[in-house]
């Protein structure tokens, strides 16, 4: 009894903590580049301290904590069938990864997380690499996600994929006229090409694959002929930049999958095509959604049984088909709409590369004058 006295205490103590820091910390949480029709969430400061007031009354063997960049409403039905079939309560902070990150940082091993949860093997990897994560080693993990999709340290591990490809107006452009990413560069598309900002890790991330598959130099001069062809100012977000193609702004563009799965969903005749870029070459850029476990968890094992979970079949098929994403397991079936996109090449490319050449990519889009 003594025993659970005093470990209640320091638990509540470590707990009262964080609240206190992320109180000072609000002010940040309005400088993220994310846009909010983005999956990630933009700030929700109301929800995330009433997160942090349950979970500093919750018993830690009985909850996982999960400070998650991803919207709440695409993430909680899926973490709602997790505590329904174990018991164990997930408590969801949500915020934009840039601030969770500084939290993590601040809290450091007076953390009331287990689990970050995010979109980008960029953030992920940055996350790593800033000591906010531990390395977990699962059997589960390693047989349904590819190699590929997870960090070789066992830091983080994708739960979801998404494929950042081509995307063009049908009435203008025919789809014989397109084939890579760096066929965007070519002069015959001056004036036609939209993008968004290059402040985007999703754009971050696609420069470091092209750096890593062509070389610094090749990828510069790409992005500089991006630059040239650009039709208008660089986009803050995917959709704006999808229904810019739609308003016949540009002809051709660069988005994630899911956010002309959403743009479809909406208006079944969106006037916009995809196309999968690179099929004769290296493969169809595809990113991941993904997780790692806190390194100042008090409850690792727990998060991991959770990540565990997620990559199961049950979660992946809820997972995947909640944003017009893609399972990262094989084998599990895909939504109806992203089965009528087609099959397609996927970059074979171990996606801790994105994070490894992230500064590099972002010098070298600042040195070409993409914005
Ligand atoms: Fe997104």
């Amino acid at each position: 009894m003594s025993l659970n006295l005093v470990r209640t205490s320091l638990s509540s103590t470590k707990r009262a903590l964080p609240v206190a820091i992320f109180g000072l910390m609000l002010g940040l949480a309005g400088c993220d580049n994310a846009s909010t029709t983005d999956t990630e969430v933009d700030t929700e400061v109301a929800s995330t301290e009433q997160s942090t007031a349950n979970a500093i009354a919750a018993n830690d063997e009985q909850v996982v904590t999960i400070y998650s960049s991803r919207n709440e409403q695409l993430i909680k039905p899926l973490l709602d069938r997790y505590t329904e079939q174990t018991g164990v309560r997930v408590e969801l902070v949500t915020d934009k990864t840039g601030p969770l990150l500084a939290r993590l940082q601040a809290e450091g091993s007076n953390t009331p997380a287990d689990m970050l949860l995010t979109v980008d093997a960029g953030n992920l990897w940055q996350a790593a690499e800033q000591g906010l994560l531990q390395p977990v080693a699962s059997d589960i993990l390693e047989t349904n996600v590819p190699a590929k999709y997870r960090d070789p340290q066992g830091n983080w591990t994708g739960l979801s994929l998404r494929a950042r490809t081509i995307f063009y107006d049908p009435s203008k452009v025919d789809p014989n006229q397109l084939s890579t990413y760096a066929d965007l560069a070519d002069p015959k598309w001056k004036g036609k090409l939209c993008l968004r900002t290059s402040k985007k890790v999703y754009n971050q991330s696609l420069v470091a694959s092209m750096m890593e598959h062509l070389g610094a130099e090749r990828t510069e001069e790409i992005i500089r002929g991006w630059v040239d062809n650009l039709a208008t100012d660089v986009f803050s977000d995917d959709t704006s930049m999808l229904e810019a193609i739609a308003a016949g702004q540009c002809e051709v563009g660069i988005a994630n999958s899911y956010y002309y799965g959403r743009l479809l969903e909406e208006q079944p005749d969106f006037p916009v095509q995809i196309f999968w870029a690179n099929q004769d070459t290296t493969g169809t850029h595809v990113n991941i959604s993904g997780a790692g476990v806190i390194a100042g968890s008090d409850n690792p094992d727990g998060a991991l049984k959770l990540m565990e979970w997620l990559s199961s079949d049950e979660a992946q098929g809820i997972y995947a088909s909640a944003d017009k994403e893609f399972p990262v397991k094989e084998g599990v079936d895909e939504s109806e709409m992203l089965r009528a996109w087609g099959p397609f090449k996927q970059d074979d490319i171990s996606v801790q590369k994105f994070g490894e050449l992230q500064t590099k990519a972002i010098q070298m889009m600042d040195k070409a004058g993409y914005k």
